[in-house]
């Protein structure tokens, strides 16, 4: 191999073993709380048919347009690296006729992602999302229920954070409202900044995103979505509020929230954390109940969400304060390592974290490894056993493997 130092492709990472385990954590935590609300684990394939993420109406975003890994395969397809995970999820709805299962088809998934973005903390080209969607139903119930899901994640991951809500209505009020948003820029054109000028065709919405001084000030006037909504979505947006309101969950109403894909109707909402300073997005969702069908499936109402799991990692703190034992398994002399062998093994079983000595440290070395790896007990296994407890410092002999075992687990 040529010479130089081969590093990790730039915009992605590696994860060491000291961060494995808050990840490990996080998944498990998630995995739990998910489960139990009967969202199934699934899977899709990394890469798709490109047409699964750019289908004519999703070209205007900058995901889309500007962020997607995309690349022929050897027999001229056109792939792309999944930006995401809600398309791939209606991609396996439909061919998979899921829409003759039950109703709703509840899943969650957990994976890497890929966007050609510019690298910076928090910002990854290749990054991975913790995501849960509810296929087939439009109740209500089901958006405050993911909603809630994703607020008590990040409660538990102790990331602070606060919900941005609004609804986008559905496809026919978003063109006329559309079409109302863009008269209105046109009228007030030379006003606005050369962007969110060069995007009244293609995204209005992203013109309530500007830093822009006067092209806020002319935003400040705009017409808003929600007062345009029609009976039956502003009904709907009603009722996720009542579940919200009802469960004591707090939201601030943000009639300008736009999100980076353009295939939401209705709820759309976003977890931000003010310890992520600029790139402040946790997680965030909506309904899509027009995806699947673009994607060639039966009408099929959709609500779900993503969050990004490296951003969870750096705002909280999930799986720091779990206490479970933690057991190191020292030898005095290189007879004892069979014992010692045994006896982890037989505190793995009883679910205690445990390890032995296995780099022929001197005693003094192991109990430095034993304080390394935050053991609560020492197992000194010599003539006899010993037992140390780390906490209250009691050390002292066991008289059999039962008695040990009752010492340090729990
Ligand atoms: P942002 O506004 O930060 O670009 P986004 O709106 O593009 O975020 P979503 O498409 O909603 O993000 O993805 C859901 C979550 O995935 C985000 O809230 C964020 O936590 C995470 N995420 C998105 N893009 C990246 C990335 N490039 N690197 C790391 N995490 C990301
Ligand atoms: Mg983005």
């Amino acid at each position: 191999m040529a010479g130089g130092k081969l590093q990790a492709p730039r915009g992605t990472f590696d994860v060491l073993p000291q961060d494995g385990e808050r990840r490990e954590a996080l998944r498990e935590a998630s995995d739990e709380l998910l489960g139990l609300a009967g969202y199934a684990p699934f899977e899709t394939p990394v890469f798709e048919d490109t047409e699964v993420f750019a289908r004519g109406v999703g070209q205007s975003t900058d995901i889309v347009q500007k962020e997607m890994f995309t690349f022929e395969d050897k027999g001229g397809r056109s792939l792309t690296l999944r930006p995401e995970g809600t398309a791939g999820a209606c991609r396996a709805y439909v061919e998979h006729g899921m829409h003759k299962l039950a109703q709703p088809v509840k899943l969650r998934y957990w994976g890497p992602f890929f966007r050609h973005e510019a690298p910076q903390a928090g910002r990854y080209r290749q990054f991975n999302q913790i995501g849960a969607e509810a296929l087939g139903s439009d109740d209500p119930s089901l958006d405050a229920e993911l909603i809630l899901l994703l607020a008590e994640l990040l409660a538990d991951a102790e990331v602070e954070c606060r919900l941005r809500l609004s609804s986008l209505g559905n496809a026919a009020t978003r063109a006329a409202y559309g079409d109302e948003l863009r008269t209105y820029l046109r009228s007030r054109e030379d006003e606005l900044s050369d962007e969110a000028r060069g995007r009244i065709d293609a995204n209005p919405l992203r013109a309530f995103d500007s830093d822009h001084e006067s092209t806020r000030a002319v935003m400040a006037g705009a017409p808003l979505l929600v007062d345009r909504l029609d009976p039956a979505d502003a009904e709907h947006f009603a009722e996720v509020r009542a579940f919200l309101d009802d469960a004591g969950q707090e939201y601030d109403l943000d009639p300008t929230l736009v999100r980076g894909l353009d295939y939401y109707t209705r709820t759309v909402f976003e977890f931000d954390s003010p310890a992520l300073g600029a790139q402040s997005g946790v997680g965030g969702g909506g309904r899509y109940d027009g995806l699947v069908e673009q994607l060639g499936g039966p009408p099929t109402p959709g609500v779900g969400w993503a969050a990004g799991i490296e951003r969870i990692l750096l705002a909280g703190a999930p799986g720091e304060a779990l206490g479970l034992p933690v057991a190191y398994v020292a030898v005095t002399a290189p007879d004892h390592r069979l014992t010692a062998f045994k006896i982890t093994d037989a505190l793995r079983g009883r679910g205690v974290k445990a390890q032995m000595e296995q780099a022929g440290r001197s005693m003094k070395g192991q109990l430095k490894q034993a304080d390394r790896l935050g053991a609560t007990h020492v197992v000194v296994v010599g003539e006899q056993i010993e037992v140390k407890d780390m906490d209250s410092g009691e050390q002292g002999p066991v008289a059999d493997i039962h008695e040990l075992l009752e010492r340090v687990a729990l």
